[in-house]
């Protein structure tokens, strides 16, 4: 790379991921115009799309740049023909196999709730106002990577299914430390939750977290919640909550329950990142918190907003621009509040207007804000 753009590795995926992507992309373009803020963009395959098109769901260029960029946005994986493709392909080429190939440990997903998108929730309003919290999703280990795994045949037509649930110390400490971190950058505190009374991976996590707090950062208002007590409690007074630190199978099921205090899948950003090296970069992974949709998806109607807050979450984590971050998710916010909305946040509105309109909106938000 002849100059010092860092590098943004593009890539759509299936289902709604190009559409949503494809925004995404207008809006991307609107701030290297705009703000001085440009990228080294290439573009990549992954999923189901990919297998058929050259064989291998992660093909070894997509993998090669993944590894070079600086940042990686990512649209969905799944949907039509995905369960035909067999399940180890699915597991040592597809996007969790990257995640791990990647180092990313850590998925940080915020969940806020916009005043304008409280009727789009399910829950009653005074429950989900000023809902602003963040749950850190461990991402490469746990019962979705444990070995062994498998269905075995135990004769007579019985078969049993196993995995294996598990956690190093390194693995616990490594994913608390940068929950630690977040809180103190927010409201400072974080909330453990895992399921100590049964689980023996989740009381070594919870000796680990606690060894933690105690050592580096008693600063921090820490509880401990148990996973159904935790999922209750996510529902009942979601506002008490401000950074939540948990493993990977519980952390991918509480986040989609959080996805309903904010009204919908389609307004839920992430990020997944790696450890950081000698020079201090990081991998780093920005994708909707949704999938591939396959229901709605070539119809233009997908909300963009997990998408284009996933850049945003990328402008902060990764290119050093908290402004134009901020600027973004004011953007983001603003266009709400002017009553676009996609169906899935229809809420009490009598229209909607499609992917297209939804980004033409954060768009001209993003004009106003600048002029
Ligand atoms: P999904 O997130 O794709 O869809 C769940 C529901 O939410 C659907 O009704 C969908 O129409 C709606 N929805 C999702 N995103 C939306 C958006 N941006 N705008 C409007 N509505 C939206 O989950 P699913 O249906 O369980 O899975 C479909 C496929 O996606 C499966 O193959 C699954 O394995 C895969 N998947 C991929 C990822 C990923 O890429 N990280 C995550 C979850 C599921």
């Amino acid at each position: 790379m002849a100059d010092n753009k860092p590098n943004l590795l593009i890539i759509p995926g299936d289902g709604i991921g190009p559409e949503v992507i494809r925004e995404t992309s207008r809006v991307i373009e609107w701030f290297e115009t705009n703000r001085k803020v440009t990228f080294h963009i290439t573009h990549g395959q992954l999923g189901v799309a990919a297998y058929h098109d050259v064989g291998a769901m992660t093909p070894d260029n997509t993998l090669d740049k993944a590894r070079k960029a600086d940042a990686i946005l990512f649209g969905a994986i799944g949907g039509d023909g995905y369960e035909d493709i067999p399940i180890e392909v699915r597991r040592e080429d597809g996007l969790l196999a990257l995640r791990k190939k990647l180092g990313l440990f850590a998925n940080i997903r915020p969940a806020v709730a916009f005043d304008e998108l409280l009727d789009a929730s399910s829950l009653k309003p005074e429950v989900v106002r000023g809902v602003d919290l963040i749950i850190v999703r461990e991402l490469s280990s746990g019962i979705y990577f444990g070995e062994p795994r498998g269905i075995e045949d135990l004769g007579n037509g019985i078969q049993r299914g196993f995995n294996t649930m598990q956690y190093t110390t390194p693995e616990i400490q490594r994913v608390a430390r940068l929950s630690f971190e977040l809180a103190r950058g927010r409201r400072n505190q974080l909330c453990s939750i895992e399921k100590s009374n049964v689980l023996e991976t989740s009381k070594l996590w919870r000796a680990e977290v606690r060894k933690l707090h105690q050592a580096e950062y008693s600063d921090v208002d820490f509880k401990e919640l148990i996973v159904d007590a935790g999922a209750m409690e996510l529902i009942r007074n979601p506002k008490q909550f401000d950074v939540i630190v948990t493993g990977n199978m519980f952390g991918d099921i509480l986040s989609d329950a959080a996805a309903m205090l904010t009204g919908s899948l389609g307004m839920l950003p992430s990020a997944s990142l790696s450890e950081e090296d000698e020079s201090g970069r990081r991998n780093a992974f920005y994708e909707p918190v949704h999938g591939a949709a396959p229901d709605i998806a070539g119809n233009d109607i997908a909300n963009p907003l997990a998408a284009i807050l996933s850049f945003a979450m990328s402008l902060r984590h990764s290119f050093d621009a908290e402004a134009e971050a901020e600027l973004l998710e004011s953007a983001v916010r603003n266009a709400v509040a002017g009553g676009n909305r996609t169906a899935d946040i229809k809420g009490d509105a009598t229209q909607t207007i499609s992917t297209t309109q939804m980004t033409d909106a954060v768009i001209d938000s993003l004009n106003r804000l600048a002029a």
